[in-house]
């Protein structure tokens, strides 16, 4: 059994005449461990497919399984368990709380799991301290360069020790290195935790760092390498 397998799988939006298929029968098999990378131009699908795998959203048709269980057909609640115990996430907008410290964000994080504070902030702190941020622990979001607001977002996605990551436009809103360098943590970090990693881009450049890439166009996809 594959970790994610995707059999014909679609996400309309709205109604006809002027449906989307934002997905549009997709069947992909996803194995532990492996970095894949989503390839495709803005509004190819990309974003709706990692909300489909990351129990975000539901198919319109088709299974997403997780494990052998289908994601589609679980209770919204049964889903957030999914989310908040399997699963971390890393946005292009880095999406921290701009009224919390770097370390605060990701205790934020873990409040839902019911990990006693001493132990979150110890989390935290590790986290901090593995994406090479220790000393910004307590520095608001506004304080740190996007780079570093992007590492504070890795290190949350890790804080649950997730099974799998998802990036969606990790490196969207920063330089080229700097996202260069951001591909690389999540890849050598997701290695450390034993976590697969799935990342959207537009990027080819991106691409490489990964082990697999999944092109996708008009919401189909297609293996590359
Ligand atoms: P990408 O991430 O590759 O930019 P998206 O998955 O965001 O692509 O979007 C794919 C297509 O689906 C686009 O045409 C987009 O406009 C459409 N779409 C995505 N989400 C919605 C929504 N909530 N309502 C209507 N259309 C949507």
């Amino acid at each position: 059994m594959s970790l994610f397998e995707l059999k014909d799988v679609s996400r309309t939006f709205g109604k006809a005449p002027n449906e989307v298929r934002a997905v549009d029968g997709v069947s992909l098999d996803i194995e532990p461990g492996e970095f894949v990378c989503l390839i495709g131009p803005s509004g190819s699908g990309k974003s709706t497919l990692l909300q489909l795998l990351g129990g975000m959203d539901r198919p319109t048709s088709g299974v997403v399984s997780f494990e052998g269980q289908d994601l589609g057909s679980m209770s919204d609640s049964a889903l957030a368990g999914v989310r908040l115990k399997t699963f971390g996430f890393v946005f292009q907008q880095f999406n921290l709380i701009p009224t919390l410290t770097a370390a605060q964000n990701i205790e934020a994080a873990l409040a839902p799991t019911g990990i006693k504070p001493d132990d979150r902030r110890r989390v935290a702190q590790e986290r901090l301290e593995e994406v090479g941020l220790g000393e910004r622990a307590p520095h608001l979001p506004s304080q740190l360069s996007g780079g570093e607001q992007q590492r504070v977002a890795v290190a949350r996605s890790l804080a649950n020790d997730p099974r799998v990551i998802f990036a969606d436009e990790p490196t969207g809103n920063l330089d080229r290195r700097t996202g260069q360098e951001i591909i690389e943590l999540l890849g050598w970090l997701s290695g450390e935790h034993g976590a697969t990693l799935v990342v959207a881009t537009h990027d080819q450049e991106l691409a490489k760092a990964s082990s697999r890439v999944v092109a996708i166009e008009d919401g189909h996809t297609e293996a590359v390498r």
